[in-house]
């Protein structure tokens, strides 16, 4: 007879749903303690939890009608997330302790058992050691702006575009700016919710403008500082904010819509129509307005975190991030994100 040993983890649980038209609430989520046995069966691994990310499309996750792509989490279960770790036992060919390893489905448990087949392996060469930009500049954010401006953004260098961004000081919106300019865009322009955002995104990044659309007077402020109009349109917001944006844009522009985040909290579709005025001057102008969907483009994720990588170690791109620790604080992140608490990416830190 010999004893199976087993490992206390600590995991975040959804207590309760937010409701199809209400804010997440710290209530919403449950910190619990439990003993897992530590046997591993083959084509396991055990993983020690290094960085959770939390996204703006776990709040669709939270509702019982989830979101297409993503299902609905269920009340008592683990909550999962794009993650980071590193392996400490393993029983699957391919993968030995010391793996840095990902998977996009990470629970936020401080260790989880896999199954090997679900979780990649990762080079920290290609971040520099800073593992955490796996989940962001060169994980799935970074191919969200690149991808999302070089599939729907239309850039054209010497054309002297000017490109507008919403969320600008967020994760996606952070990069997709930087891209732009690097792309070849004139003028980069961001819109965000603080004046401290608006110095990080002129200071830090170069923007050449940036709004807080907190303040009175957005729409005039953002005419001064598009004396062009708007050629290109990266919207991760929707709503007023964008109704705005596309009414000072040119003629053939483009809107790459990436997403909706002032519509989460309401029960709509995915993406929410335009209001009838916006939708005629998207036609009448001519301006694109494609959904822009990651998992569309599985192809290019290779080259695109080539591509990311090599920005980051030349210092072309600056990657932002926000960080928090442990995982009693990951409910909060995720509530924090939602509401603007985060400059550049929201990363939570679970173990060294
Ligand atoms: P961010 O890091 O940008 O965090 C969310 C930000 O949204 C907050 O910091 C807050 O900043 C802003 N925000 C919150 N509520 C509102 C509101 N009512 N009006 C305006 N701004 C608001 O998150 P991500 O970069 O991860 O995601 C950005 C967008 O990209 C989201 O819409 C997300 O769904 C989308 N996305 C789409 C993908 C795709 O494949 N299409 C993939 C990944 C993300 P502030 O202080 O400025 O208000």
């Amino acid at each position: 007879l010999f004893l199976i040993a087993r490992m206390k983890v600590k995991r975040v649980v959804l207590a309760s749903r937010p409701g199809i038209f209400g804010e997440p609430v710290p209530e919403n989520f449950r910190l619990e303690e439990v003993s897992l046995s530590e046997e591993l069966h083959d084509g396991h691994i055990l993983a020690r939890t290094l960085y959770l990310s939390v996204d703006p499309y776990l709040r669709c996750q939270m509702d019982d009608t989830g979101m297409e792509g993503v299902p609905s989490w269920k009340i008592g279960g683990v909550l999962d997330s794009n993650g980071i770790g590193v392996v400490e036992k393993s029983k699957t060919n391919g993968f030995t302790a010391g793996d840095i390893v990902s998977s996009f489905n990470w629970p936020w448990q401080t260790q989880c058992i896999f199954d090997g087949k679900v979780l990649q392996k990762m080079d920290p060469s290609l971040v520099n050691g800073q593992l955490s930009h796996f989940l962001g500049a060169v994980g799935t954010t970074g191919l969200t702006a690149y991808l999302g401006m070089k599939e729907k953004g239309h850039v054209t260098p010497g054309a002297n575009q000017t490109l507008v961004i919403s969320g600008a000081a967020g994760a996606c919106g952070s990069l997709a700016g930087q891209i732009g300019r690097i792309q070849g865009c004139s003028r980069v322009v961001g819109i965000c919710g603080t004046d401290e955002k608006c110095s990080f995104l002129i200071n830090e990044l170069g923007f050449d403008c940036a709004l807080n659309y907190k303040k009175k007077n957005l729409a005039s402020k953002l005419k001064e500082c598009c004396p062009n109009g708007v050629d290109l349109y990266f919207d991760n917001v929707g709503g007023t904010i964008s109704d705005m944006v596309i009414s000072q844009m040119n003629q053939n522009g483009h809107v790459i819509l990436c997403g909706q985040i002032s519509q989460y909290n309401k029960d709509m579709c995915h993406p929410p129509p335009p209001p009838p005025q916006t939708e005629a001057i998207l036609k009448e102008r001519n301006i694109t307005r494609d959904r822009f969907l990651l998992f569309n483009y599985t192809d290019q994720y290779q080259s695109g975190i080539q591509q990311l990588s090599q920005w980051l170690k030349t210092g072309q791109i600056k990657a932002k991030e926000t960080i928090v620790q442990g995982i009693e604080n990951t409910a909060g992140a995720f509530l924090s994100m939602m509401t603007g608490g985060n400059i550049g990416k929201q990363i939570v830190k679970i173990s060294e």
